[in-house]
């Protein structure tokens, strides 16, 4: 089913992502000079939880399915990640999207660690009724887990707000009574928030904004390709051309379009909205998910799945920016090369932070039931979001290094302070 780009690593196996994370972690603990035991302790995850359950499908026939859920760090607050959907998930690649968590919380400075979780399936394949039968049934196999002071679900890949609201009311049947802050990403008519849907989306849009003005990008002059037209491409490619950006390739699992003048993004969104397909667009070039990395655009976003920059591709990237909207996009040789070329790249647990800010609005509104306006909440995501990125290329200006390595520097620190300030127990 996938026509992504060749995951590979410079061995040409492929990458596994929480390889990927370690070793980011790694080159970010030497630039902070972190003693041995701190090291130890923050490169691995905290908490790692399989659970094979069983789901009675359409059929009446039983099937077993595997699902995670890691907690990589508590240290900061209570946990914080969404689940995946997705028949590649290993547990591997939740640790990682894990440990990722942590440092976006810590970037972003919310009170959280990191967390995540995923279940071995294709949506695609289940009916409505299955879908909601797994969930309900995954979400009740990690109730030991998760809760509104101890770990927080998300949506991510393959997973909505319709699958929050079974979570959540998966948890408050078993706990007799309503959780609505066990769980972020939720409906607003069971306590979610304002403009949790385009958070993540408009967050990217922010960073790359930012991201222009210090490179002298001009957003009128500026073209973009997104890998992945899901949550969060779809509304980047909405934001960006509100923006006056010109977006001129989109793709999702089936492939890509390419339209040179530029997409009319709402219409297409519109188009798709009717369930019309991106291959079907009119005017389109067809254009395969490996192919649209490589495009002559001013502005790559990868926004799909992990390892789709690589030593395979990196070199023949031609964008002068590259804003991570997906988790792990980047293998770090390809970082290497980018940076070696000059690319600006701004990291995953910078450039995707805007969905977790406002889950954590969405906990905090919650907790107090008290339920903010979208303007005060995109206003609020904003200047959290800026105040980062200016955060992060201070220090990457201090370091003399990348802007993924000034955001490491800033989360690791500071989880890393929290760490020595609790001490070991007992
Ligand atoms: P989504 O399920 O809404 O969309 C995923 C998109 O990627 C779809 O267009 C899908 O067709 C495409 N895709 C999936 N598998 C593919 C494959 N094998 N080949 C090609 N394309 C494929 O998911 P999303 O929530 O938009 O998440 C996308 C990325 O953003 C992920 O890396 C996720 O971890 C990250 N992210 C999401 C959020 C959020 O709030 N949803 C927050 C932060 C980071």
């Amino acid at each position: 089913m996938t026509e992504l780009a060749v995951p590979t690593s410079a061995s040409g196996t492929a990458a596994n992502p929480y390889i990927t994370a370690q070793r980011q972690f790694d080159q970010a603990a030497t630039l902070l000079q972190l003693d041995s035991g701190m090291r130890r302790v923050l490169r691995e995850v905290r908490r790692e939880f399989t659970v094979n359950f069983p789901v009675r499908m359409d059929t009446g026939r039983i099937r077993i399915f595997t699902g995670y859920r890691v907690q990589h760090n508590l240290t900061r607050g209570p946990a914080k990640g969404g689940i995946r959907y997705h028949p590649d998930v290993s547990l591997d690649e939740v640790k990682a999207l894990a440990m990722w968590m942590t440092w976006k919380c810590a970037v972003t400075g919310l009170p959280y660690g990191g967390a995540k979780g995923g279940v071995i399936c294709d949506p695609d394949q289940l009916s409505r009724q299955e879908l909601e039968n797994m969930t309900r049934r995954f979400a009740s196999e990690i109730t030991v887990l998760i809760g509104a002071a101890s770990d927080i679900p998300a949506p991510d890949v393959n997973t909505n707000s319709q699958v929050m609201a079974w979570i959540m009311d998966t948890l408050s049947m078993e706990r007799g009574y309503s959780v609505p802050a066990a769980v972020t990403g939720k409906p607003i008519e069971i306590g979610g928030s304002e403009g949790r849907p385009m958070a993540t989306g408009r967050g990217v849009t922010v960073v790359t904004l930012e991201a222009c003005r210090r490179m002298g990008i001009d957003p009128h002059q500026a073209t973009v390709a997104i890998q992945g037209f899901g949550n969060v491409g779809s509304v980047s490619a909405d934001l960006l051309h509100a923006e006056g950006f010109r977006v001129v390739a989109v793709s999702d699992v089936s492939g890509g379009i390419h339209v040179p003048g530029g997409i009319d993004v709402p219409a297409l969104l519109a188009h798709r909205g009717a369930g019309g397909r991106l291959a079907d667009w009119p005017g389109a070039i067809p254009i395969g998910n490996p192919a649209l990395l490589e495009l002559p655009v001013t502005i790559l976003i990868p926004a799909a799945l992990e390892n789709q920059l690589t030593v395979a591709n990196a070199a023949r990237v031609q964008a002068r920016l590259v804003v991570e909207a997906a988790n792990g996009p980047t293998t770090p040789e390809a970082d290497d090369i980018f940076a070696q070329r000059g690319i600006t790249l701004v990291p995953d647990i910078l450039a995707n932070a805007g969905g977790v800010t406002v889950s954590y609005f969405e906990w905090v509104q919650d907790l107090q039931s008290f339920f903010w306006e979208e303007k005060e909440i995109n206003a609020r995501l904003t200047r959290v979001m800026e105040r980062a990125y200016l955060q992060v290329e201070e220090l990457a200006q201090a370091h003399d290094t990348t802007l993924r390595m000034g955001a490491y520097c800033l989360a690791v620190k500071r989880v890393a302070d929290a760490t020595q300030l609790r001490g070991i127990y007992p």
